[in-house]
């Protein structure tokens, strides 16, 4: 299956016209909807209603603020998918259980290391947390929900089962205490059920951000040229906490994760029992740091869906670098380039040059490098015939050339089936025409 993202404005209000440039001028036969209307469908997060809702019926006495679409839309979204499965495309739902368009559900939302709240993205007040009852609560009831409600679709893909970073896009910046959540009450119960002592393990997150805001040790500009396994090996086992808490985060996400894909797999055999359960992650190399064990939960789902964003290497990890380097007075560069060696981005280009005129949120048009895909295989190994792998890609700013090497890089991992994100004029018709033969 290829398949392409549409969102709820492109999917209700060119129905026809969408899904006859798909099947005449590309080879797509799947389309990805997300499970809410929210303004993040938008390249440049515009004006949208607020809060994000769920395309759901009615959430009834469930007990929980759902915020759910009017009665018309969801009859309309419904209808949509029916007519595009009749024209043969295979619908998947991208899934996303921890963001809540709920105020009501402030509570239950993840806690960084400075005790700040954590919000989801655009119209999303909540980035829940994993060990919070009500949150899982909440993603049963919805997953076992979308399975009845969405009698057409194909792939169910749980996305965002990670622990978050946060950017300000107007300065820009990386948020990096973000970076280090949870410590929530729900979180400190469980660890403390389990054994394990969350308040020393804070303590040594905190020792560790407060370090990077000291002048290096390290020599000449401030940063190595290389790192090797020796010496992350040294920098864990000085911080045995740390590792404690990346092994906490982890297991707490499968947890949740497991809890989800077993009620949807209960409903899914009343209603829809062919079913495929998914799962979008991120970039291999990063997954675990982020809380995603995607080779435990592998055993649990149909086909794993590992992300090759132009995001990380264009902006995050740009801005990352471009933090810590002024934190700890370090080389910029030098630490990007560490880093991208460290999880095998590629090396990416000489220099980096920014977008004439950018519509979506990337600082960099030539960050991304070709030979991720091949590098990150190694990561991907323990799955191959295990499971499934359709690979995810984007294309951003309508280039097309880039959207054609991409696919030919998959192409040369192995890789003929892919999910495609690109926004509102990536689907439309001009542009689907000028895919012809690429897509
Ligand atoms: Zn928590």
């Amino acid at each position: 299956m290829r398949s392409v993202f549409v969102p709820w404005g492109v999917a209700l209000g060119e129905t026809e016209r969408l899904l006859d440039d798909l099947s005449r001028y590309t080879r797509v036969d799947g389309i990805e909807l997300l499970d809410f209307h929210s303004q993040i469908e938008k390249a440049n997060y515009g004006a949208g209603r607020s809060p994000a809702l769920r395309v759901l019926p009615s959430s009834g006495r469930f007990g929980l603020d759902l915020p759910v679409v009017e009665r018309g839309e969801f009859r309309a979204a419904q209808r949509f998918m029916s007519e595009a499965r009749s024209r043969g495309f295979k619908i998947t739902c991208n899934f996303v259980p921890m963001w809540s368009g709920s105020e009501e559900l402030i509570r239950t939302s993840l806690v960084d290391v400075r005790g700040g709240l954590l919000t989801g993205p655009g119209d999303f007040p909540v980035h829940g947390c994993p060990n919070n009852p009500e949150m899982l609560r909440l993603g049963e009831f919805m997953m076992r929900r979308f399975v009845r409600a969405w009698p057409d679709m194909d792939v169910m893909a749980l996305n965002h089962l990670e622990y978050p970073w946060r950017i300000r896009w107007d300065t820009p910046q990386i948020d990096v205490e973000s970076l280090f959540s949870c410590f929530c009450e729900a979180c400190e119960k469980s660890a403390g059920e389990q054994g394990l002592d969350l308040p020393r393990m804070k303590t040594e997150v905190r020792s560790l951000l407060a370090s990077l805001s000291r002048p290096s040790s390290w020599k000449e500009g401030g940063v190595p040229p290389t790192v090797n396994a020796d010496d992350i090996v040294h920098f864990f086992l000085g911080r045995p906490y740390l590792v404690e808490w990346l092994r906490f985060r982890m297991d707490s996400m499968t947890r949740y994760s497991r809890s989800l894909i077993a009620a949807g797999r209960q409903t899914s055999k009343e209603y829809n029992p062919k079913l495929r359960f998914g799962m979008e992650f991120q970039l291999p190399s990063l997954s675990p740091l982020l809380g995603t064990d995607f080779l435990a939960l592998s055993s649990d789902l149909d086909l794993m869906i590992p992300k090759f964003p132009d995001y990380l290497p264009a902006s995050v990890i740009p801005l990352f670098a471009r933090e810590v380097a002024s934190r700890g007075g370090l080389d910029e560069s030098a630490l990007l380039k560490l880093l991208r060696d460290a999880f095998d981005f590629g090396p990416g280009p000489r220099r980096y040059s920014a977008y004439d005129v950018p519509r979506h949120i990337l600082l960099y048009s030539n960050a991304f490098d070709y030979s991720i895909v091949a590098r990150q295989m190694k990561y991907l190994k323990p799955l191959i015939g295990r499971v499934p792998i359709q690979p995810y890609i984007w294309e951003n700013n309508n280039d097309w050339k880039s959207l054609k090497r991409k696919i030919e890089m998959l192409a040369d991992s192995g890789f003929d089936d892919f999910f495609l994100w690109s926004w509102e004029d990536g689907i439309s018709s001009e542009h689907l025409r000028a895919l012809k033969g690429i897509l």
